[in-house]
């Protein structure tokens, strides 16, 4: 009978355990992790986890039972050094070898680090995974000034929860708006208001020039020469993808290890999912230049809970021998205080923009349409817009646009049967 090794404990991981048992696969499958504990969920640790608002006994993804009776084997606390893809082999840090049919691919990415002077000092901090989440934690109870160097999803999460905590933030960011790479300029200006509206200070379009402190950070220092005292300082600059040990044996890899619509990389034993792989999303319009991008749609790394458990389904059903294509639309989420934003599709790229609802309430979705088509929507407050917005972004529906608009017209009623 065929083995599944799979590398990467996590989300991607875990998925495509359970999707190729779902999809018939019958032989063994060992899912190797170097952390510590069985795979457990990343969102809270910047919300509800970093915040007091969850423990840690609501955190783990699947319960060990449920690995047991699809017979995962769960290897945690080891990590994969070497593929030998001539031998079908996996080398791990204890020593052993595990030889496979199939392997998965699931590594994930890790932070980018700060490149300043003084990133080395104590209390400087990085979020993501439990152990990270611990640290912030425990010094968040002792700090009482943080400086939040990144605007992005992490970033406002972070200052968020130590905010709800009672810690006095400031958020740098270099560009010009909040999560300029991921939403459009009004939510961005939402976000703003509302983290200004709980006394969070900004400092944007400024660069840190080095960190301050002597074993300890005590402030930051920035290119205009403004020096802002921290406690504490958490960096929320991005991520890159874990793709060393497909580079050393050779697979294709490119902002990403390199898949196909069926999560297959460039050789037919290997699939890869979640946060470490590139793929075709048909959601993703292929720009012109793009030889061989097509109707596929355009090759992405996406940084997701729903990326990863759709890719990783669809390289369990490629591994069991049943392969569909990548065809699920994108979503995200994020959690700031009251606030609930959703994001449905890709709004890159839209030349119409509909408001429903009142952004002054909080209360609100901006649809995006091109060429007449919803292609994306961000929510806030309103999950079942977002739930329909989907639905619609699927069918690539073409509505009336003072329909869209209308709060009498459930969004759900525009998709078609
Ligand atoms: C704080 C935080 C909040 C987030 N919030 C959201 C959110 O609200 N919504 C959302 O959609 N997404 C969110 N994300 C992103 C989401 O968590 C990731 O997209 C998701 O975890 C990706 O899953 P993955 O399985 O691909 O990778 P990961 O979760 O990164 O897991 C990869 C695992 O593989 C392990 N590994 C790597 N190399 C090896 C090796 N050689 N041997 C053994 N093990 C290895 C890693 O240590 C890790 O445990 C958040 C992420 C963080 C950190």
């Amino acid at each position: 009978m065929a083995d599944l090794v799979i590398i990467g404990a996590s989300y991607a991981g875990t998925q495509l355990a359970l999707a190729a048992r779902a999809n018939g696969f019958q032989g063994s499958i060992t899912m190797i992790g170097d952390e510590p504990h069985a795979p457990y969920q990343r969102p809270p640790l910047s919300k509800g986890f970093l915040s007091d608002a969850v423990d840690a006994s609501s955190l783990p993804l699947q319960s060990p039972e449920r690995f047991r009776e699809e017979r995962i084997t769960l290897r945690t606390g080891v990590s994969a050094r070497r593929i030998d893809r001539q031998a079908r082999t996996v080398s791990l840090s204890d020593g052993a070898q595990l030889r496979y049919d199939h392997l998965a691919l699931t590594t994930g990415a890790r932070c980018r680090r700060l490149p300043c002077e003084g990133a080395e000092l104590r209390h400087v901090y990085y979020l993501r995974d439990l152990a990270d989440a611990c640290d912030i934690k425990a010094r968040a109870r002792e700090a009482s000034k943080a400086v939040v160097v990144g605007g992005g999803f992490i970033g406002l999460e972070v200052a968020a929860s130590l905010r709800t905590l009672g810690l006095d933030v400031t958020v740098v960011e270099l560009q010009e708006r909040l999560l300029q790479r991921a939403v459009p300029a009004l939510i961005s200006t939402f976000l703003q208001a509302a983290h200004q509206q709980q006394g969070v200070r900004f400092r944007l379009e400024t660069r840190i020039r080095r960190l301050l402190g002597d074993e300890v950070v005590t402030g930051v220092e920035l290119e205009t020469g403004e020096i802002i005292a921290a406690d504490m300082v958490i960096a929320g600059l991005g991520v890159v993808p874990n793709v060393e040990l497909a580079e050393d044996c050779g697979l294709a890899v490119d902002n990403g290890i390199v898949v196909d619509r069926f999560a297959r990389t460039s050789d037919p034993a290997i699939v890869a999912a979640g946060d470490c792989a590139s793929y075709p999303n048909p959601w993703m319009p292929a720009q012109a230049h793009e030889a061989g991008a097509g109707d596929a749609g355009r090759c992405v790394r996406i940084e997701s809970i729903q990326s990863a458990n759709d890719l990783a389904r669809v390289a369990g059903a490629t591994i069991a021998d049943r392969p569909a294509p990548y065809e699920a639309v994108p979503w995200f989420w994020s959690d700031q205080y009251g606030y609930k934003l959703q994001m449905a599709g890709f709004s890159a790229g839209h030349d119409e923009a509909v408001m429903r609802g009142d952004m002054a309430a909080g209360r609100f979705t901006s649809v995006y349409l091109k060429h007449g088509i919803v292609v994306g929507a961000d929510s806030v407050n309103r999950p079942q817009d977002h739930m329909a917005a989907r639905r619609l972004i699927a069918a690539r529906v073409r509505p009336d646009p003072d329909a869209l608009a209308d709060e009498s017209v459930a969004l759900k009623t525009l998709i078609p049967a």
